[in-house]
């Protein structure tokens, strides 16, 4: 903590830093609206500022976590020991060039997929919907409906922090498989990254965005926090059929429930805890592991540490 504590007092008058925060409640910047602190979160405002910022956590030794926008994040009741860093303002740019969008890390993913729209390019429909960041979309391969970033994205701007390397990856470097990367398997930190799309129809676009809008608005529960499909999808299967079919669809565990109108999904009803979802969470692996031999893995990124209970 003296650590993090002789951070803050470096960088919280620092012009390039947009937020210091000691003990952030990460309930407040993370979908679900469930977790615990952090000790401190940070918000470097431009890229400069970003990669200054990750270089001084990790010579300093301290833990650390590079968050998107925490849509696919769940931070544990007893909090992060640590510093998780989030991009500021001035990393949420995104420009059109010809068939090449690019967009800084902090983007959100609507943002690219709305200037793909304007400029006429087709390819990033299916991202319209999703509400994570460019970062968290290339870390998690982020898809839907047929599609994922992977199979638009031609490069990538990178940080490695181990090394203080800037470098650029092309597609076939960055390990794109389902709901997976070469981010999620390294400390790698994506800075920005480039799409190739295809001239289309405008008109031809926004209804394909309008199609799938209406799709998800039908079968998700889009009206209470969550993360979205909480587990990935298992060889063979749909993890809200499997959970569905084990009847648990419905099922609370304190504010957490599975939702009833997307068996995949965990909503938080109001005053879920962390462990409430965790719970209801290993409820749903062993129930439906039991029934079918079938081992659900979280899609949710979680991190962080339970509570400590006296013994
Ligand atoms: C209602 C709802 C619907 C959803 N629908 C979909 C869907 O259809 N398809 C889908 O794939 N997902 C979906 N999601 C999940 C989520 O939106 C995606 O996984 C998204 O890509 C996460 O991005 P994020 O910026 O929120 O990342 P975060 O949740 O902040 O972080 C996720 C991971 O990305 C890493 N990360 C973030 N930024 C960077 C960076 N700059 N460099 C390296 N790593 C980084 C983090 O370390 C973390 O491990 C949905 C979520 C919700 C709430």
């Amino acid at each position: 903590m003296r650590d993090t504590e002789q951070l803050i007092s470096e960088l919280k008058s620092d012009p390039d830093i947009e937020c210091v925060l000691r003990n952030a409640p990460m309930s407040e910047y993370c979908s679900f609206k469930a977790g615990g602190r952090a000790d401190c979160l940070l918000v470097p405002r431009g890229e400069a500022a970003f990669v200054r910022v990750l270089s001084l956590i990790f010579g300093m030794g301290l833990p650390y976590f590079v968050m998107g926008a925490g849509s696919n994040l769940l931070v544990r009741d007893g909090g992060f020991r640590g510093v998780i860093v989030k991009p500021g303002a001035d990393l949420r740019a995104v420009r059109v060039g010809g068939n090449l969008i690019t967009a800084l890390c902090g983007a959100s993913l609507a943002a690219v997929s709305d200037a793909a729209a304007d400029a006429a390019l087709g390819g990033l429909e299916f991202a319209r919907g999703i509400p994570g960041s460019v970062g968290g979309a290339l870390y998690m391969n982020a898809g839907a409906y047929g599609g994922d970033i992977g199979g638009v994205t031609e490069s990538a701007k990178v940080f490695t922090p181990a090394d203080g390397a800037v470098l650029f990856l092309r597609r076939n470097e960055m390990e794109f498989s389902y709901r997976s990367s070469l981010f999620r398997r390294s400390g790698v930190v994506v800075l920005e990254a480039r799409f190739e799309l295809v001239p289309a129809d405008e008109a031809d676009i926004r209804a394909r965005m309008a199609e799938f809008a209406r799709r998800r608005a039908e079968k998700q529960p889009l009206s209470a926090p969550s993360a979205g499909s909480f587990f990935k999808r298992p060889t063979g299967g749909f993890a809200g059929k499997l959970i569905e079919d084990a009847g648990l669809a419905g099922l609370s565990c304190g504010g957490a429930r599975v939702s009833p109108l997307h068996a995949g999904f965990i909503v938080n009803e109001g005053g879920a805890t962390a462990s409430d979802i965790t719970d209801l969470m290993e409820i749903v692996r062993s129930t439906v592991f039991d029934r079918f031999g079938v081992m659900l893995e979280p899609e949710v990124r979680i991190i962080g540490d339970d509570i400590q209970t006296p013994l």
